[in-house]
């Protein structure tokens, strides 16, 4: 008898997934390692930026008093006392009508308040001339202007991308601490697979969901390990999802989760005790995803259709691990677009489409990717983003406005809003 399964709204799917995650340890790690990691500790300002008073300009430090009544008719003029080079400090501070040649990041000298931009000066003698007068702190750029000392900068959670690493790097972080990463096992199931360097035979198709996921949790700087290809069969397959478990953090399975006759994931789940958190969503494709928990550790049964695996992954697998990590900001960037083309099929559920979105005269326009159903792995070459369509009895029509879920980006979102 085929069981019945419910099928469960993606959101509260979403929301199961990420509350049965465990986060991992901590770890410090040298900050060249550090790129794409999770802090794991706000970064606070040990000291002001900029720490001194400095020159943004290659120019003349001088006393902006100095200036006051300087015009065309009436050029006043300073003398050059020396040149202060960016790391150099000035020998001693000026006085009335001086100044110091100043480069760029050079610290202000004493009693200095302004700086003149080469530009603005004509040369004269020992010095320069100026036309117009200087404000008090004009072309100044003050210590702690940038940040001040003890100021939280960055939140713990945050993706450590190069921005980041140039702040650690401005204060002296040689070392960050940071989430541990999690290992990913990666099976796939199906009798009728041939690895990627095997000829074609009859009733068989390559591994195609394989070598996908491993990019996917690649593009996210996570390491995994192949449990490679297993025919359908339980025993086989139950032993490998067991040696799995004991070396990963988390499984990620393909096929094998439908009610088919070798769709044997569910059955392994029951045979090693793993509680189903779900088994049907009402998302298409990939409504037969499944995601189960064994102790800390969680399953993900993807679907073996190619976009509804790639689909699957991206809509639970991915943010699970960012948790796993502690990441704040968990979920795909998402943005509003005009549909480029109709969609007429109805939807029963909500439908995950891979598309293409392009800036166009009209605004941001996402049209779908080609072939489109879960089977599809063209469209998945193809497509940058994936839309989301409502479900609904009817279709969608071209210029229609739809949320569009952008892949391939480093920083997230903290909230799952669809
Ligand atoms: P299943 O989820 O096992 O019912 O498989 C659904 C469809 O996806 C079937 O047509 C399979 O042949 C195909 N499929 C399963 N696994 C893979 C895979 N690793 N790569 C490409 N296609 C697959
Ligand atoms: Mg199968």
């Amino acid at each position: 008898m085929v069981e019945i399964r419910k099928p469960i709204p993606v959101k509260e799917a979403v929301q199961l997934v990420m509350d049965h995650v465990e986060p991992l340890q901590t770890e410090i790690i040298p900050l060249e390692k550090a790129y794409g990691r999770v802090l794991a500790e706000p970064i606070i300002a040990k000291h002001d930026v900029p720490p001194f008073d400095r020159s943004p300009y290659d120019g003349f430090a001088i006393r902006s008093e100095d200036s006051t009544g300087a015009s065309g008719d009436n050029r006043i003029a300073f003398k050059v006392i020396g040149e202060i080079g960016a790391g150099y400090v000035a020998e001693r501070g000026i006085k009335k009508h001086e100044s110091y040649r100043i480069m760029t990041g050079a610290l202000i000298p004493e009693n200095a308040d302004a700086v003149v931009m080469l530009e603005q000066t004509k040369e004269d003698g020992e010095g320069f001339t100026i036309r117009k007068p200087f404000l008090k702190n004009e072309n100044i750029s003050f210590r702690g202007e940038d940040a001040q000392q003890g100021e939280v900068l960055i939140e713990a959670g945050s993706l450590i991308h190069p921005g980041t690493i140039a702040l650690l790097a401005t204060f002296g972080y040689a070392e960050v601490n940071v989430s541990k990463q999690p290992i990913a096992g990666i099976l796939s199931t199906g009798t009728e697979l041939l690895r990627v360097d095997e000829e074609l035979v009859p009733g068989k198709i390559r591994n195609s969901n394989g070598p996908m996921i491993t990019a996917q949790l690649a593009r996210m700087g996570i390491a995994h390990r192949s449990y490679g290809m297993l025919i359908d069969d339980l025993d086989a397959c139950t032993e490998v999802v067991e040696k799995a478990l004991k070396e990963t953090d988390l499984l990620i399975t393909t096929g094998g989760v439908s009610v088919g006759d070798y769709d044997y994931l569910p059955a392994i789940y029951e045979r090693l005790g793993a509680k189903v958190l779900f088994n049907k969503v009402a998302m298409r494709p990939g409504s037969v995803t499944t995601v189960a928990v064994l102790g800390n550790k969680l399953l993900f049964g993807l679907s073996g259709n190619p976009s509804a695996c790639f689909t699957g992954f991206e809509l639970f697998t991915r943010p699970a691990i960012l948790r796993m990590m502690k990441n704040n900001a968990p979920y795909m960037p998402r943005m509003r677009a005009k549909l480029g083309e109709d969609f007429t099929k109805p939807n029963p559920f909500t439908r995950f489409v891979r598309a293409i979105w392009e800036m166009t005269p009209e605004g941001i326009v996402a049209t779908p990717a080609g072939f489109n159903k879960s089977n599809a792995v063209s469209s998945i070459a193809r497509g940058n983003c994936i839309i989301v369509l409502p479900s609904g009895t009817r279709g969608y029509t071209k210029g229609t406005d739809i949320d569009v879920l952008l892949l391939g980006s480093e920083q997230g979102v903290s909230e799952w809003t669809l």
